[in-house]
């Protein structure tokens, strides 16, 4: 194994919004960006809705926070939620002059979409539905120009290394020249993105693997709330892995969800309806298909033929599935979307181990709490971002420590035979779970030594997840328990050290 003494301690480990954008804010200071694959791949290009913010006339910080605060079930970090609704207004300015074509009326202004759970009018977009791509392909390009950062594309980050629990480094494996190698680094930022690629039906893209969570746990960082996964409640049925996503912003437009008798269920379920909460749309869409075969969006009537230039992305997902959304209705059913627990960070992205940050859609933030309020993640990733990037550029750097010798047993590939734990995972850690479930999971997971790092790393992480769920005995937001139905008071976070396993709990004071 080559050790490599960088120029650059400041390592920033993925290039999705989270990895540019802080690497962006860093300016001047010299910082090295690394991801598996090339800039942008990821969850980040192929966000649909927006980004919230606060900016419409009659809006506040204050009431996108009580939103927040809200969907979050009593587990949202009161003072996370004040820093990331109170940045909403610049991080929108921040990415417009940075030069993301955000939709604008005819007189300049954003024009704001409605999402669920939001008390008004509050995302940002572009195209439409494609604000993902557009912020992506501004950042990309803004990364690529930029002086002070120096890009890795195609490694992989294998282990984060630490002496006398600092960062010193991270062992990375060269997927095109096939070698390990150890880079020097005073400060790692995870960014690495969630975990949906584990489970068989997903939004995400099947490289979201949680290698964010396990690479900290191995190091002994203190994850929070990892047994929340936020379900769409509208992947588009069509047989695609992963399911493309049919954004929640068609909900605000009119769409309805209507089950296999055409019945319009969500108004027997919620006062908010189609806009209640996602962990309740969710239910209920999984509900309408386990009653009636099947769940629908209908936007024939109250969207029509505007559709395919209001939604282009999901307009032509369902058309290539030969479903013509202006004149029939659209299969959807909930498939796992979002991370809202991770590696446990204050408002200025470190966790507990020194030098190593999380920001993006790996960290707990303690913004999203048991459930994420609708495109709260984009904004989360720069506001965030900009205090990491911020910060540091102000830091005096100290000289990497020597790297410990450490040498890897496992092959360097991706995880194989991945589909066994995918099903799994689906059916035990879906919206509705059990402790019989969860056990026969934890088992399954233990049953199957890892036979590449890809393994190691996919199955640390199901480990967790599976471990936090089973210590969760209540119901609360995204993790609902069919053998534990009722909510505790008072809401307590859950915290593992993963090296040790071990389980501990923290009240909510809010
Ligand atoms: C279909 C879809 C629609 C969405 N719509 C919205 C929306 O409208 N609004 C909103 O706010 N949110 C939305 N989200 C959520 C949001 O897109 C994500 O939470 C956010 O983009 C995550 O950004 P990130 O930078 O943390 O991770 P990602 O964009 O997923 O990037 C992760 C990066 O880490 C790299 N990486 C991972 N592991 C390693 C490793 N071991 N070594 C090196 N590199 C590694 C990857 O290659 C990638 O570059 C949506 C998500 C999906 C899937």
């Amino acid at each position: 194994m080559t050790d490599t003494n960088n120029s650059n301690p400041v390592l920033i480990i993925g290039a999705g919004i989270a990895g540019l954008w802080t690497a962006l804010s860093m300016a001047p200071r010299p910082v090295t960006v690394i991801t598996a694959s090339r800039l942008g791949a990821g969850s980040s290009s192929w966000a649909q809705g927006g980004l919230a913010a606060a900016i419409g006339s009659g809006d506040s910080a204050a009431a996108h926070a009580e939103d927040t605060l809200s969907a979050g079930a009593g587990l949202c970090d009161a003072e996370a939620v004040r820093v990331l609704t109170e940045g909403g207004p610049a991080a929108v300015e921040a990415l417009a002059s940075a030069g993301v074509p955000f939709d604008r009326s005819a007189s300049g202004d954003f024009t704001l979409g409605r999402e669920a759970a939001h008390g008004t009018d509050r995302i940002v977009h572009v195209g439409g539905d494609a604000a993902g791509a557009a912020i992506m392909k501004t950042l990309t390009a803004l990364a690529r120009e930029a002086d002070h950062i120096e890009l890795i594309e195609g490694h992989v980050v294998e282990r984060v290394l630490t002496k006398d629990r600092g960062v010193c480094g991270v062992m990375v494996w060269d997927r095109s020249g096939q070698r390990a190698r150890n880079i020097a680094a005073t400060h790692v930022i995870l960014a690495t993105g969630g975990l949906g690629g584990l489970f068989a039906v997903t939004t995400n893209p099947l490289s979201a693997q949680g290698h964010g969570i396990a690479l900290a746990a191995e190091v002994g960082a203190t994850l929070r709330d990892v047994e929340f996964v936020q379900f769409h409640p509208t992947g588009l049925d069509v047989g695609r892995d992963p399911a493309p996503l049919a954004t929640e912003a068609i909900r605000g437009e009119g769409g309805q969800l209507v089950d296999a008798q055409g019945s319009r269920f969500m108004t027997r379920l919620h006062p908010s309806a189609e806009l209640a909460p996602r962990d309740i749309v969710a239910r209920g869409v999984a509900q309408a298909i386990a009653e009636t075969g099947g769940a629908f969006l209908d936007v024939r009537n109250s969207i029509g033929a505007a559709f395919v230039e209001r939604f282009p992305t999901v307009a032509s997902a369902a058309q290539e599935a030969g479903i013509d959304p202006v004149a029939e209705l659209i299969p959807v059913a909930p498939a796992a979307h979002y991370h809202m627990g991770g590696v446990r960070t204050d408002t200025w992205g470190r966790t507990d181990i020194d030098g190593l940050y999380a920001v993006g859609e790996c960290a707990s933030t303690g913004v999203h709490g048991a459930n994420r309020l609708a495109s709260n993640s984009l904004l989360e990733a720069i506001v965030f971002g900009t205090r990491i990037g911020g910060a540091l550029q102000q830091d005096t750097l100290r000289d990497p420590a020597p790297m410990p010798e450490r040498d890897e047993v496992l092959i360097h590939a991706p995880a194989t035979e991945l589909k066994p734990l995918r099903d799994l995972l689906s059916k035990e850690l879906g919206m509705v779970r059990d402790a019989q479930g969860l056990e026969d999971t934890l088992q399954f997971i233990d049953d199957r030594p890892a036979r590449s790092v890809g393994d190691r790393l996919a199955q640390r992480a199901a480990r967790l997840l599976v471990r936090a769920a089973l210590a969760r005995q209540e119901s609360r937001g995204a993790h609902q328990r069919r053998d534990h139905r009722d909510t505790e008071r008072p809401a307590r976070h859950s915290l593992i050290k993963a090296c040790k396993t071990d389980m501990d709990w923290q009240e909510v004071s809010s």
